[in-house]
C-alpha cells in the first residue's frame, strides 16, 4: 500500500535527523507539518517566510536528497507558509514555493521539478576529467558568505587574517606555503579558507581554486583506487592552483591517502601552486600523520585562530544580523556574546535559535526571551563558564560598574564584589586561584583563598548574605 502523506514525512525526519545536529533538527523541522502529498509533490508548512528562507538557504541539499530517497526522482518539495495576517482573522495564508536552487520568491511561485544533479553543494567535484591543455572549470565548492568581508578581525585572529590576506593577494608566491590554520572548533578556520579561496578566484579569475574537505579527498580516492584510476585522481589535484584541504587532522592513520597526498603536495609546491591547510593542532601536536608530511606542514606558516574576546563576539554577531536586515537591541546580542564564550558556531546557533523561536512564537526579540532561549538550547551544550561571566553576574546584580572590580578600591561593597567573584570562579570554573587573583583585580592566591574563606564563613553566619550567593549561584548556571 502506499504511504500516506504523514508516513512519507516521518521517513523524511528520519533520514533529517541523521543527518544534522539534533539543536537544528528541532528549531528547523520538528515545527514543519505535512500537509499534502498528491502526484509525487509533498507539500510541508513552514510558520513563516523567514523559516522558508532559512530552509532554502541552509537545507536545500538535504531536503532534495531526503526527497529523491522518499519520492524517486520525480519527486518534489512545496511549500505552504503560514503569512501574517495584517487583517487580523486568524486563518493562515497559505501560498505555494517550489523548492528551486535560486532563491524563490513568494511572488513569483512557478513550479520546478527538483534538480537532483545541480548545484548539490555536498557533493565532490569530479576528479576524473582529464585535464587537456586548456584549463577546465570546476566547481571550487567555495560559499559566497565566507568572504573577507565576512570575517570580523580582532586579536584573537589577526595573524592568521592578514597571512590569509597576504597569501590571497599572492598565491604560491609568498613564503606562507602552506599556509596552515589551526584552532580548536568553531573558530573560524574554514570560513577564513573559504575567504582566500573566494579573493583567489575575484583577483586571479584564471586560476584554479578548489576548496575539499579532507573527508571527501580520502573517500575521492578510495574510489579512485576501486575504478583502478588513482593516476587521473593525481593529475587532476596536480592542475590546482589554489588547493584548499579543510581539516587535515582527519588524514590521521589514512597512510595510502598521505602518501599520494604527500605526492600532490611536492607536485604542487615546486610549482609554485598555493596550499592552504586546516587542522585541529599545530604540526608539531598532529599525530598519526608521517613525519615526512608533517615536516612540510611546517614549511610555511602556522597561525592559529583564538577564541574571541567579548568585544569581537559582539561584532561577531553585529556583522551577522547587519548582513541578514535583522535587528536586535545591544543588551540581547552583548547577553548571548557574555553568554557564549567559547566557541563562535554556537554564538551563531544561539542566535539562530532566538531567530526562530521568535519567528515561531511571532514575539518580539526581547532579553527576556534570550534569556529562556539560552536556559533551554545552550545549557546543555558545553557552555564554559568563564570568569568574566561571572564578574558580569556579580556586577549586574550589585548594581556596579565591572571596571571596579578589577580597580584598586576598598571600598566595602566592591570588595564584597570582588571576593564573590573570586569565590564563584573557583567553583564554577577550572582556573586555578593565582589565574582567578590575577583576572580579579590583579591578586595573587592567598587573596582568592582569603575570599573563598570569607564567603564560606560569611555564608553560614549572615542570613541576607547567604541569599545573595544562593541567587548569584543560580543566575551563573543559567
Ligand atoms: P572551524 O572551521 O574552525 O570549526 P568555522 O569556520 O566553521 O569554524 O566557523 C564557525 C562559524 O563561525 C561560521 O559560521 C563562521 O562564519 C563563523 N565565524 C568564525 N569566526 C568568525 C569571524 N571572525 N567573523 C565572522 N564569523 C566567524
Ligand atoms: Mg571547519
Amino acid at each position: 500500500m502506499e504511504k500516506n502523506v504523514v508516513e512519507v514525512w516521518e521517513d523524511c525526519l528520519k533520514i533529517i535527523k541523521d543527518n544534522i545536529n539534533y539543536q537544528s533538527f528541532k528549531t528547523w523541522f520538528l515545527p514543519i507539518k505535512p500537509v499534502k502529498l498528491k502526484d509525487n509533490i509533498l507539500t510541508i508548512q513552514v510558520p513563516s517566510q523567514f523559516f522558508f528562507e532559512w530552509l532554502e538557504e541552509h537545507y536545500i541539499g538535504l531536503l532534495k536528497k531526503t526527497i529523491r530517497k522518499e519520492l524517486g526522482t520525480g519527486g518534489r518539495l512545496e511549500y505552504s507558509i503560514i503569512m501574517d495576517n495584517s487583517e487580523g482573522d486568524n486563518e493562515p495564508y497559505t501560498i505555494k514555493v517550489p523548492t528551486s536552487e535560486k532563491k524563490a520568491t513568494v511572488n513569483n511561485p512557478v513550479a520546478m521539478p527538483i534538480d537532483l544533479n545541480r548545484g548539490a553543494s555536498k557533493e565532490i567535484p569530479n576528479p576524473f576529467i582529464i585535464p587537456g591543455l586548456k584549463k577546465i572549470k570546476i566547481n571550487s565548492q567555495l560559499i559566497e558568505s565566507y568572504s573577507f568581508d565576512n570575517f570580523v578581525e580582532g586579536d584573537c585572529n589577526r595573524l592568521a587574517r592578514s597571512a590569509g590576506f597576504a597569501v590571497a593577494t599572492n598565491p604560491g608566491k609568498t613564503s606562507f606555503n602552506p599556509l596552515l590554520l589551526y584552532s580548536n572548533t568553531g573558530l573560524g578556520k574554514t570560513h577564513l579558507s573559504h575567504a582566500i579561496g573566494l579573493e583567489v578566484k575575484s583577483t586571479f579569475p584564471e586560476k584554479t581554486v578548489l576548496y575539499v574537505t579532507t573527508d571527501q579527498f580520502i573517500n575521492q580516492f578510495i574510489d579512485s583506487v576501486k575504478n583502478n584510476n588513482q593516476n587521473d585522481f593525481v593529475h587532476f589535484y596536480q592542475m590546482i592552483d589554489v588547493l584548499i584541504l579543510d581539516d587535515i587532522h582527519n588524514l590521521a592513520g589514512k597512510e595510502k591517502t598521505q602518501d599520494v597526498f604527500f605526492n600532490i603536495f611536492n607536485h604542487l609546491h615546486q610549482n609554485s601552486k598555493q596550499i592552504v591547510l586546516t587542522s585541529d593542532k599545530p604540526p608539531i601536536e598532529m599525530k598519526g600523520i608521517e613525519a615526512r608530511l608533517v615536516s612540510r606542514f611546517k614549511w610555511g606558516l602556522s597561525a592559529d585562530l583564538q577564541v574571541p574576546d567579548l568585544e569581537t563576539r559582539m561584532a561577531i554577531l553585529h556583522k551577522k544580523l547587519y548582513t541578514d536586515g535583522i535587528e536586535i537591541s545591544d543588551e540581547v546580542v552583548e547577553y548571548l556574546a557574555y553568554s557564549i564564550n567559547t566557541n563562535v558556531r554556537e554564538l551563531e546557533g544561539a542566535l539562530i535559535s532566538l531567530l526562530a523561536q521568535s519567528s515561531l512564537n511571532k514575539k518580539t526579540i526581547t532579553l527576556d526571551l534570550a534569556k529562556q532561549m539560552i536556559d533551554k538550547f545552550v545549557k546543555n551544550t558545553s557552555r564554559e563558564i568563564s570568569i568574566d561571566y561571572i564578574q558580569k553576574i556579580v556586577c549586574d546584580y550589585f548594581n556596579i560598574p565591572i571596571e571596579l572590580i578589577n580597580s584598586k578600591t576598598r571600598k566595602r561593597e566592591i570588595v564584597q564584589a570582588r571576593q564573590l567573584a573570586m569565590y564563584f570562579s573557583k567553583k564554577h570554573t577550572k582556573s586555578s586561584l593565582a589565574n582567578i587573583g590575577l583576572h580579579c583585580g590583579n591578586k595573587d592566591h592567598a587573596t582568592v583563598l582569603h575570599a573563598c574563606r570569607t564567603v564560606n564563613n560569611l555564608v553560614e553566619t549572615d542570613k541576607q548574605f547567604r541569599g545573595f550567593v544562593e541567587e548569584l549561584d543560580k543566575k551563573i548556571k543559567l
